[in-house]
């Protein structure tokens, strides 16, 4: 294997590992900064029609239920509220709803990432098995099996799909050298053993890559789905809106600046912004990355540290049907690429492919605690330029300069899993809830995550007890 020409270091998800758990000095995450990179799935004309709702005039002052965050984390939260109240009193009052936003519209990792939509089906088995069990494990699988198909059937139950540009072109992991191959062979053999089902997987020997797709490197097969975030979570905006159990309100350019609690009105929190305050009774934190803004307890390893990712959009040099419609990962995960749908209307032939990873190359903070998105990294930059020519010979152009360049920042947790966070027994917390912390793989777990905490909190207004769903693993459930 070719492996001296790959411009990245091989392998290195064990040091990130050990550099992320170290006790940190850092302080609680910043507010996201107002001027972030500009990305294509934010900044291409027309793409966000959104962006500024609601970031002039009254703020609503009154809400059953403030969401901070409009990523894909608290726009799923609002629309899943609608659903799960379905049949219960709020169909005549109902629940008011609002959401506040620091920037635009959806401008955090939803609108800035790299755009997969992979549920694993055996990745990463191995150390979850081992840190949390076989059954943990197996749920981890079923959220994100779970999570894809829920939203492929929302997007074909409303016909969203050119509107949000699915591809259901499926995925390859490339593994770029041995211990890469052992690894995936050892997460498949123990997901297998443990009764998952890898119908779907199929491994590729260097040969079939070669004469499939140009490179040298043996691949491992399964479904994957790409698509465009934004354009994802505008449509889901807009089904919760439509909801008659709801009464939604969005307010973008809104940064929340702190909590306060409102004694023992049943308005419990006031959200203060620089607008003005919301008085609510429940707060559902969708910030990720940024959550220790708001909740400083969770700053560092015990918490979720932002972790900046980027991005770039390069052109092929060679046509759709040539570079193929999957998507791609490579190198443990930290190089994913795909390439978008061709205007072939407008002859255009040679995808422009979105990439992102490259955090390896800076050692050793790997990027950990930056938490500010209106910068590119050169060095990362010059390994994202150099990492495609040198896995597909011939097929980009080497020396290229990418179409754009962004940043945004993700949200890392020790465990690599994100929190689904309900309030503690105490009152410190009463009515506030989480889902947060991806750690960079988020579109087939967030969908998911916000459907539990949105019936958690629905179970709370209605008086009832609240079951986990089966698919979701028990250890993202903690307490604030
Ligand atoms: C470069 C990059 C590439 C990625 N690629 C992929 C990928 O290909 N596949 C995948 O599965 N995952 C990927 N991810 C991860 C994925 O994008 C995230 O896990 C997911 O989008 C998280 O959604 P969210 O809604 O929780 O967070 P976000 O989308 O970040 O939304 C949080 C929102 O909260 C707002 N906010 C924060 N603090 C406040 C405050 N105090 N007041 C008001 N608003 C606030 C932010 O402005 C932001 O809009 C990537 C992430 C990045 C950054």
């Amino acid at each position: 294997m070719a492996i001296s020409i790959l411009p990245v270091p091989l392998n290195v998800y064990a040091d990130q590992q050990r550099m992320l758990l170290l006790p940190t000095d850092q302080g609680r995450a910043p507010l996201p900064v107002p001027n972030s990179t500009r990305s294509f799935w934010i900044d291409t004309p027309g793409a966000n029609p959104l962006a500024k709702e609601g970031s002039q005039g009254t703020l609503t002052a009154d809400a059953d239920v403030c969401i901070i965050g409009s990523g894909i984390t608290g726009i799923s939260a609002a629309y899943h509220l609608g659903i799960a109240l379905e049949g219960n009193r709020y169909t005549e009052t109902p629940l008011k709803v609002v959401v506040l936003e620091a920037r635009d519209f959806c401008a955090g990792a939803t609108g800035r990432n790299g755009g997969h939509l992979t549920p694993w089906v055996f990745r990463d088995f191995s150390p979850h098995a081992t840190a949390f069990g076989n059954d943990e494990a197996l749920r981890g699988i079923r959220l994100e099996q779970h999570t894809a198909a829920e939203i492929v059937k929302i997007i074909k139950e409303h016909t969203l799909e050119s509107a949000v540009d699915l591809v259901e072109g499926g995925h390859i992991d490339l593994m770029l050298n041995a211990e890469e191959v052992a690894d995936m062979r050892t997460d498949y053999e123990a997901a297998k053993a443990a009764g998952a089902n890898v119908d779907t997987v199929r491994w590729m020997d260097e040969e079939e890559m070669i004469a499939n797709y140009g490179t040298s490197y043996p691949g491992v097969s399964v479904p994957g789905h790409n698509l465009w975030p934004l354009k994802f979570v505008t449509e889901v905006y807009k089904l919760a809106a439509a909801s008659p159990q709801l009464s939604l309100a969005l307010h973008t350019n809104t940064p929340v600046t702190s909590l306060s609690s409102n004694g023992d009105s049943p308005r419990r929190w006031n959200v203060t912004t620089p607008r003005g305050s919301v008085h609510c009774s429940y707060v559902l934190h969708a910030t990720n990355a940024y959550a220790s803004h708001l909740l400083p307890h969770m700053t560092g390893p015990a918490g979720i540290i932002p972790t900046r990712g980027q991005v770039i959009a390069t052109r092929a040099s060679a046509e759709l049907d040539v570079i193929s419609r999957r998507s791609w990962s490579a190198n443990q995960g930290s190089e994913y690429w795909f390439p978008r749908p061709v205007d072939a209307a407008n002859g255009e032939t040679r995808p422009l492919v979105i990439l992102g990873g490259g955090r390896e190359a800076e050692t050793p903070s790997y990027e950990l605690y930056e938490a500010d998105d209106s910068v590119l990294n050169p060095q990362v930059g010059a390994v994202l330029r150099k990492f495609l020519p040198a896995v597909f010979p011939g097929r980009y152009e080497e020396g290229a300069e990418p179409e754009m360049e962004w940043t945004g920042i993700m949200g890392y947790t020790a465990s690599g899993d994100p929190f689904v966070k309900k309030p503690a027994e105490a009152e410190a917390f009463k009515g506030q809830y989480i889902s947060a912390g991806y750690s960079g793989h988020g579109m087939p777990r967030a969908f998911a995550c916000a459907d539990a905490v949105a019936q958690m909190i629905v179970a709370d207004i209605l008086g009832k007890a609240w079951t986990p769903p089966d698919w979701l693993p028990r250890h993202y459930i903690t307490q604030l």
